[in-house]
């Protein structure tokens, strides 16, 4: 059984000093992390927050992602693909089912979906010229309904390899929107040829 919340706060903060602070360890020690040590220290470790406050649309009701169970660049009846604009990386999808489920209560014909449409994504981003990876990501922690986050990896730029990349994407200047709309367009034409679905326009894809 995991350690109680009293019981992790315990052993996290035997590590800290006396003002709770853990030492700069691992990642900031990497030579890929965006900060340098000096100068650098780790906030003070807060103790729990139990009962933990209700993330966005626990209520489905009362739901963003159900309200925009029509919007995106690609949907088909179940699932749907959005843009997230004004980022620092070359792009970044959302891919969300369109009924209200998150992953662990998401029906197994959903849960099977899920695997080949991240696939297939995941396929369509790398395939882009000049991006190398798409890094996947479900956390969970602020939205009720399931999203699953595509990154998209820059060509040759080494120091956003792995899970700091997130961390380069706020700290990079905003990529060129046309671009990235453009790039968002390849992979949906790409998606609509090799798993199915549609614009929400129901345009034919480019090219055809
Ligand atoms: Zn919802």
């Amino acid at each position: 059984m995991a350690l109680r919340p009293d019981e992790f706060y315990d052993h996290a903060v035997a590590a800290a000093d006396a003002e709770r602070r853990l030492p700069l360890a691992r990642m900031t020690g990497w030579d890929i992390s965006p900060f340098e040590p000096d100068g650098l220290r780790v906030a003070p470790l807060r103790p729990p927050v139990l009962p933990e406050p209700a993330r966005h649309g626990e209520d489905p009701s009362d739901c963003d992602a159900c309200r925009g169970r029509d919007d995106g660049i690609w949907l088909d009846d179940r699932w749907r693909l959005t843009r997230i604009a004004g980022v620092g990386v070359p792009l970044v999808l959302m891919l969300h089912p369109r009924d209200h489920h998150d992953l662990a209560d998401l029906p197994d014909e959903l849960a099977a979906e899920l695997g080949v449409l991240t696939v297939h994504i995941a396929r369509h981003v790398q395939a882009l010229p000049n991006i190398v990876r798409a890094h996947v990501h479900r956390i969970g922690d602020g939205g009720a309904h399931l999203h699953v986050w595509f990154f998209a990896r820059p060509e040759g730029m080494a120091q956003l390899y792995g899970s700091w990349m997130v961390v380069w994407d706020d700290l990079l200047p905003e990529y060129p929107g046309d671009v990235a709309e453009a790039d968002a367009a390849a992979v949906v034409d790409a998606l609509v040829a090799s798993y199915g679905g549609r614009r929400p326009d129901g345009g034919e894809p480019r090219g055809t």
